[in-house]
């Protein structure tokens, strides 16, 4: 075993974007890191799915990205990744309703494509358009919210009717935030606005994987480990305990007890509620976990003019093509609560509605594969009364939070994912003079 100068041991539980972010910013010191992952590999909610019939390998549901996505991007750089992903030349999305289609962008002739693309919208009135456009210039200019004003809130101060707001505001909420405008943070939303959509070009365009998420991570379990720094999978963290500021215990659910000076905990707060401490952790109770249905679909025959689309006066909200491998669709429904009480063959029967609804050249006789994903706990639910409660990355010297939930001011992204392990390693870098 070579030796390193600092004998120092750092423990980071959870193997999903955060614990890898965290562990990729630790990887130039001369410390011990050891990683637990409970499941069988890496990447926590961007896990890898193979469909038994036609053997594709298919995202736990689709995730958007967008340009403002930088420490997830400088993550990637890190894997070696980054080169699968492309990138639109600016925010440009096709909206599809009954009445047919039309166009958002924020790009083509720079912010005036903004208002070009309102002013284009069809069956919006005049007075509904000039709201709008009077809210876009409030948030270029830097408008802030309450904790307490709703995303919606927001909207109804500038008057932007259901109408405009169902079409535009509610698909980009619920597909950044999973929660619903009524219950979506105000101060977020904005946020979302101001660093992505109507920040630049750059930020605002939408950002697509060649390759299943899940792979642009595995880089990391050859990358990473060497004598000193060490993945375990199939190892769930029961109990963690301090023994004083640089000193804890970690038990393993198979009885195995460790000693380490920093522990980096990167799970969400529904599964941090499981794990025993005898020290005070934040308040877990007040977060309430928003769930995502996708759907993919394997299609004899391509029926999408475009490659996704956003679907108006749909249950599923998007679309998305994807050719690798084979020709499928996946649809996507955020905070999906409604159709908990729905069985399998039910939100299918749902899906093929809304395509036939919306696409002439959809025929269901020519799917000849379905294949339906629950995530009951997708994201945590991103409300005025949980934005202020999420926990800071530090909880006390030695002892670290990260995840897409913890404070970063964004939504519970990967990007928000990222940042958060970040976050913490700088906490932990300056507590132990690293
Ligand atoms: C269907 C769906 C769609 C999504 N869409 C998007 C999108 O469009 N854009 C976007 O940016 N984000 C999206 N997200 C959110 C994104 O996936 C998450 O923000 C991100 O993956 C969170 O990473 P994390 O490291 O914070 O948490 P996780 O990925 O949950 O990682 C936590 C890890 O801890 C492990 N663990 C749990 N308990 C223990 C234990 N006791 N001991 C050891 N390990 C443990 C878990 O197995 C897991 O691997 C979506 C999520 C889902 C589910």
């Amino acid at each position: 075993m070579s030796q390193i100068n600092n004998s120092k041991k750092v423990a980071i539980i959870g193997g999903g974007i955060s614990g890898i972010s965290a562990a990729m910013e630790l990887i130039d010191k001369d410390i011990n890191i050891d990683i637990y992952e409970a499941r069988n590999s890496i990447g926590g909610r961007v896990a890898g799915i193979k469909d038994k019939l036609t053997g594709d390998e298919i995202d736990n549901g689709k995730h958007l990205m967008v340009g403002a996505y930088s420490n997830f991007f400088d993550l990637l750089q890190k894997l070696g990744t980054f080169k699968h992903l492309y990138f639109q030349k600016y925010f440009n999305v096709n909206f599809i309703s009954e009445s047919g289609e039309f166009n958002f962008s924020n790009g083509r002739f720079g912010k005036l494509s903004q208002l070009i693309s309102l002013m284009n919208f069809p069956g919006i009135s005049l007075r509904d358009k000039r709201n709008s456009i009077k809210f876009i210039n409030q948030v270029n200019r830097g408008l802030d919210a309450t904790p307490s004003e709703s995303a919606k809130d927001i909207l109804n101060n500038f008057q932007i009717s259901n109408k405009i707001s169902e079409i535009l505001w509610e698909p980009l909420i619920l597909a950044t935030m999973n929660t619903t405008p009524r219950e979506a943070s105000g101060k977020i939303f904005l946020n979302i606005l101001k660093l992505a959509f109507f920040h630049s070009n750059y930020s605002g365009r939408l950002v697509f994987s060649n390759l299943q998420l899940n792979k642009l991570l595995i880089p990391f379990l050859t990358i990473f480990p060497n004598e000193h720094r060490r993945i375990f999978l199939q190892k769930s963290i029961e109990s963690v305990n301090k023994i004083d500021d640089d000193n804890f215990i970690i038990k393993i659910k198979n009885g195995e007890e460790y000693n380490y000076n920093a522990v980096i905990f990167t799970l969400t707060p529904f599964a941090l509620k499981k794990i025993k401490t005898n020290f005070q952790m934040p308040d877990f109770e007040s977060f309430e976990s928003s769930p995502i249905v996708s759907i993919y679909l394997w299609s004899e025959e391509d029926f999408l003019k475009n490659d996704f689309y956003a679907l108006i006066g749909a249950k599923f909200q998007w679309i998305f093509k994807e050719t690798y491998n084979s020709l499928r669709y996946a649809l996507t429904h955020s905070a999906a609560d409604e159709f908990a009480m729905l069985s399998k063959s039910e939100i299918i029967e749902l899906a093929y509605q809304d395509l036939e609804k919306l696409f002439s050249k959809f025929n269901r006789n020519l799917i000849y594969q379905a294949q339906l994903i629950i995530e009951k706990k997708a994201t945590i639910k991103l409300t005025t009364q949980t934005e202020p409660l999420r926990p800071a990355q530090k909880i006390s010297k030695g002892i670290y939070l990260a995840g897409d939930w913890t404070s970063t001011g964004l939504p519970a992204t990967m990007e928000s994912a990222a940042l958060s392990g970040k976050h913490a390693v700088g906490n932990l870098i300056t507590d132990l003079s690293l």
